[in-house]
């Protein structure tokens, strides 16, 4: 059996609702004064799509070389497209 090492595969997050990876996630970020620039705190799983409109509670993370969904782009994502 092989074991998957997660730490090399990249991957990304995507909307529950159109699949699209046009995604915001919610996050807090800090002020770091010596390096002057903001750095992330926390993150979460909850976020927006900027392709469907939608906030979701949960985004999906699949293999980050994965095709986006067809209906990315389509006014119509928000019907059911993974096979
Ligand atoms: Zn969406």
């Amino acid at each position: 059996m092989k074991i998957i090492d997660k730490m090399t595969v990249k991957t990304k997050p995507v909307c529950p609702d159109c699949g699209s990876d046009d995604v915001l996630l919610d996050a807090w970020i800090t002020w770091d004064v010596i390096g002057q620039r903001f750095e992330v705190s926390a993150d979460f799983e909850n976020g927006f799509c900027e392709s469907c409109h939608e906030d979701f509670k949960r985004a999906i993370w699949i293999d980050a070389d994965l095709a986006p969904p067809k209906t990315v782009d389509s006014p119509a994502c928000r019907q059911p497209s993974l096979s």
